[in-house]
């Protein structure tokens, strides 16, 4: 048996222990660059032979010495799984850390002093008997115990644990096993990752302190668990019916959720994205596990100056630039699977008529007034200017910016004020306007205010401490009354006959936006938005912090003055700012990460939805950062859930012919069903309360205990040993594989894609993966004798190098980026055939030094990207110096040399297709087989010398090409039909697309 280990790893400390009280000699091996990169992140590992070895340190101190858990299973259990995720990161983060932040030393602290009364009622960490609980902690705090500094400032306070801690010290297994480590406890200390990447803990979630009396389990939730197993699929209600149009039902729980509507403008960006649309997401992949009937709705919020302006910039109508950025917003939305009910926007006839409705109503019923406002007016231009129309010389002392708006001044950042600009002017045609007096209509807020606190102070219950805090913040003071209107024209025209040229101001028709999707989506809104004495709606609603004022102030004003049973608000979900590295995202400045840059890196969409879900700032801003991303996937997705799903499911099917085996369960089985059970019953508690982040960690919790149940069952052992023992190893597999299934279902809302294909492996159904949020708990998801499919790995590793490359691509704003990418355009741009050759041939060689060395694609097909544009280039430089020297005929020769190098090339990529699924292989030559069809096809629409435009030759190339995309068709629809796996009928469609490209290119051509 051998130990891989870093320098002063005390988890190594763990190991040694273990060993040493079990009498097993271990070697004890200094882990090389390549020993690691090979395998897995974190040391130690314990490397037992070829079949087994151990990554996670308590796991492997319980394979050493299993003696030491057998009396209280359980409980130690529970105590190593706080030690591994609580005690050894934060003691970590200390001893890692410079100058300590004063949030990590209270955490730390507290961890201490939980540990300190239990040792104060007990001679060890549980009760009277030595456990591995006890070298576990012992170990992880051997530094903070044995160097002076560090006992001083945190041990103080602890005298349980200084006698404690000197009294295992003091046993001679301990310390041979100390001097067989040779650490020191002046540091430095390792890092348990290899390669240095920082282990990331979660500081601001509250720290756990389990009460020794919470640790054990009770012979009620023994009994629970057993009834849930025995009986908890008979007790799931009805499967839900599918409607056509998804309106509430009778007798069901109705949940209506909306997601802030983003601004039209510009693209998300994902503070934007894990703030309002993938939180209401998961929220509403929740409520379908559950069974309730589910209606999610958003869209595009698209009037207003800020439309106006951007359409200004960029020359086209207002409705352009809807048009334009709706679409954009759509796609990448569905790139991260978020999965809406329907998707809208505000321009619509609906949101005219509900929004004109409600303002007059609010007026019949004495909340509207009308006030004289001044404005700028341009005479010029006959019209008001909003504030950002006018433009001029900032104010502001030190400043003297030429092109300050009349809202800010980009130059030093401060707002202004449109009438103090010096040498104000039009920016639509630069004259310089003048104040004029404007009639506007406003809401009568402070009228509203009684009725409106009467709400909030019953309502606020449901809401997140964000939403809260805004709510009170607002209401602290009296309310005013505000403008409704205004003098624009792109936006809802105000329905009086003294208001032709005005129309509503977008935050009191933003919020109508919800209604009128809703009535897009379904033709009957009122079933959802008005109170029905048949059935009830909750309303939930997501949004970042800045969003809360409008749906706890505002909208719940205009619904209660409009007093017609309006559904008002009873779950507001808000969450704080997410950061960018160490700076802030800017849609304006264009930092950070974008929805549509998140496509082009390659990582899977559920990789990115898992990671915003764990940092969602749920209870203060949190930040992104390229390297916690890697680390949580490797960590959590990658060692954790996959490999335990991937285990599970492969024991099933090499052991078991894939029928999942028959289990006798045995009191130490409900036991862990029990823990289980407080996870799935955490699980729902924070999903109800819209803490998404909290309830993740549940998932991970129930994956980890599976992670323990198969390391201290051992089923490969087992599985080898006489009837009883065999019998003990099917047991096991079946749990293992029962938990992988509850797995898929709560994974469900977090990881839609890896969800469904883990379901799809278990060959189950949604409606057998559902949740009981009355009785949140394990059932027998797979039926006895159940037989399940192939398993497959479900997620895979990011390398740091990657990050790396990707952290420094987004580094900067948009448009540095942009210049960058530019810069390195134009300097190759003008590069003849020569020197392009040359670059292939250097590139070529780079990728093929790194695919020898790494088989990660995520790392190869950049370069190989890069490899396959310099070789188009190069085709294209040649094809031009070909015609350049010789004139127009050579095109027929173009035509028939790439002919024959595409029938080549096509020969090439179906053997290449025969021999290997492996999608990275065959890809590169198939873009190539693409690349040269493009260029054929280019070729062949190039009119030739002396012919006219319409030449027979690309008449006859449309017809031939209908003809293919006919044929392609065909193809793509038979593969489709025979497989649901993308890789296989993808590369299929893209010729399918690229045909039908050519032939609209032809048509617009002729
Ligand atoms: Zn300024
Ligand atoms: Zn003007």
């Amino acid at each position: 048996m051998k130990i891989y280990t870093n320098d002063n790893n005390t988890a190594t400390l763990k190991l040694l222990i273990a060993a040493n009280l079990a009498g097993k000699k271990i070697e004890l091996k200094k882990a090389t660059f390549e020993d690691v990169s090979a395998g897995p992140k974190a040391l130690p590992l314990l490397e037992v032979d070829d079949q087994l070895s151990f990554f996670s340190s308590n796991a492997a101190a319980q394979y050493l010495f299993p003696v030491l858990d057998l009396s209280q299973n359980g409980q130690c259990q529970q105590m190593q799984e706080w030690e591994a995720t609580r005690l050894q990161p934060t003691t970590a983060a200390v001893l890692m850390s410079k100058s300590v932040a004063s949030d990590l030393k209270q955490a730390l602290n507290s961890l201490l002093l939980m540990v300190d009364g239990l040792l104060k009622t007990h001679k060890y960490i549980i009760g009277d008997k030595l456990s591995a609980a006890d070298i576990s902690i012992w170990s992880t705090l051997y530094p903070l115990c044995h160097n002076k500094d560090y006992q001083k400032q945190y041990l103080a306070e602890c005298p349980n644990i200084m006698r404690w801690a000197d009294e295992l010290g003091s046993a001679k297994a301990i310390q041979e096993a100390v001097q067989q480590w040779g650490g020191s406890v002046e540091g430095p200390f390792a890092p348990t990752s290899a390669l240095g990447i920082p282990q990331f803990t979660n500081m601001v979630s509250p720290v756990g302190t389990p009460e020794s009396q919470e640790i054990s389990i009770t012979a009620e939730e023994i009994e629970a668990a057993k009834e849930n197993w025995i009986n908890g699929v008979k007790n799931l209600q009805e499967p839900l019916k599918k409607q056509d149009v998804i309106l509430p039902v009778k007798g069901r729980r109705n949940v209506l959720i909306t997601s802030a509507l983003p601004y039209v403008n510009n693209v998300p960006h994902l503070g934007n994205i894990i703030g309002c649309v993938l939180s209401a997401d998961i929220f509403a992949r929740y409520c379908r596990l559950c069974d309730y009937n589910t209606l999610f709705i958003c869209g595009t919020d698209e009037y207003g100056t800020a439309t106006e302006t951007k359409a200004l910039e960029e020359g086209v109508t207002p409705r352009e630039i809807c048009d334009k950025y709706h679409t954009i917003h759509e796609a990448v939305y569905r790139w991260f699977d978020i999965g809406f009910d329907y998707f809208g926007r505000t321009s619509t006839p609906e949101q005219t008529e509900i929004a004109q409705k409600m303002f007059l109503k609010l007026m019949d019923n004495g909340f509207i007034s009308k006030q004289s406002v001044d404005q700028q007016f341009c005479e010029r231009c006959q019209r008001f200017l909003a504030d950002r129309f006018v433009e001029g010389t900032c104010p502001h002392a030190g400043c003297g910016y030429e092109d300050a708006r009349g809202d800010q001044c980009d130059a030093c950042g401060r707002l202004v004020n449109a009438a103090d600009l010096v040498r104000a002017r039009c920016k639509l045609c630069a004259a310089p306007p003048a104040l004029r007096a404007s009639e506007q209509m406003f809401l009568e807020l402070g009228q509203l205010e009684p009725a409106l606190r009467a709400w909030a102070a019953g309502a606020a219950g449901g809401w997140s401490g964000p939403a809260r805090a805004v709510s009170r913040g607002w209401l602290r003071e009296p309310l005013r009354a505000r403008a409704v209107t205004r003098d624009l024209r792109w936006g809802v025209p105000v329905p009086l006959p003294a208001c032709r040229d005005k129309v509503f101001y977008v935050w009191f028709d933003a919020p109508i936006g919800y209604l009128s999707i809703t009535q897009c989506a379904t033709g009957q809104y009122e079933k959802w938005w008005k109170k029905d004495k048949d059935y009830d709606v909750k309303l939930y609603q997501f949004m970042a912090k800045d969003n809360v004022p409008f749906h706890v102030v505002m909208f719940p004003a205009t619904v209660i003055g409009v007093n017609e049973g309006h559904l008002l608000v009873d779950h507001v979900f808000a969450t704080e700012y997410l950061n960018y590295e160490d700076g802030k995202f800017s849609k304006s400045r264009g930092v950070g990460v974008f929805g549509t840059d998140a496509q082009e890196t390659g990582i899977p969409s559920d990789v990115w939805r898992f990671y915003l879900t764990s940092i969602r700032p749920e209870t203060s801003d949190s930040s992104f950062s390229w390297a916690e991303l890697g680390t949580r996937n490797n960590s959590e997705l990658l060692n954790n859930l996959g490999n335990f799903c991937h285990r599970s499911l492969s024991f099933c099917a090499n052991t078991f012919k894939g029928v999942v085996p028959d289990a006798e369960l045995t009191a130490a089985d409900y036991e862990l069903f029990a823990l289980v059970n407080r996870e799935v019953a955490g699980f729902v508690q924070h999903m109800e309360k819209g803490r998404l982040r909290e309830a993740l960690r549940c998932v991970l919790s129930v994956s980890r205990l599976g992670n323990q149940h198969m390391q201290s069952s051992q089923p490969w052992v087992l599985l080898r040993g006489d009837e009883q023992d065999k019998a003990r190893g099917a047991a096991a597999v079946c749990v293992c594989c029962q938990l992988a299934a509850l797995l898929a279902a709560l994974l469900a809302p977090f990881v839609p894609r890896a969800a469904a294909r883990l379901r799809d492996q278990l060959r189950l159904t949604p409606d057998q993966l559902r949740i009981n949020p009355e009785n949140p708990s394990l059932i027998q998801y797979l039926p006895p004798g159940h037989v399940i499919g192939k398993p497959e790995p479900l997620f895979a590793k990011l390398e740091p190098e990657m990050l790396e490359k990707l952290k420094a691509k987004y580094a900067g704003t948009q448009s540095e980026r942009a210049k960058k990418q530019n810069g390195a355009a134009k300097g190759a741009a003008p590069a003849g055939a020569a020197e392009l050759e040359a670059a292939v041939a250097a590139q070529a060689d780079k990728v093929r030094q790194i695919k020898s060395s790494t088989k990660d694609k995520a790392v190869v097909q950049p370069e190989v990207d890069k490899l396959l544009a310099l070789k188009k280039q190069l085709a294209a430089a040649q094809a031009q110096e070909s015609r350049g020297a010789q004139g127009a005929p050579t095109g027929v020769n173009d035509v028939a040399n790439l002919e024959k190098a595409i029938a080549e090339q096509g020969e090439k990529v179906r053997k290449l297709k025969a021999s290997t699924k492996d999608k990275s292989v065959w890809q590169p030559e198939v873009n190539i087989l693409l690349a040269l069809k493009k260029q054929l096809a280019d070729a062949q629409a190039q009119p030739e010398a002396g012919q006219s435009p319409t030449s027979v030759a690309s008449v006859a190339s449309v017809a031939s090409l209908e003809k293919a995309i006919a044929e392609q068709g065909e193809k793509v629809r038979q593969l489709k039909a025979s497989t649901k796996d993308k890789s296989v009928w993808q590369p299929e469609v893209n010729v399918l697309l690229d045909l039908k490209k050519q032939l609209a290119a032809l048509q617009v051509k002729q």
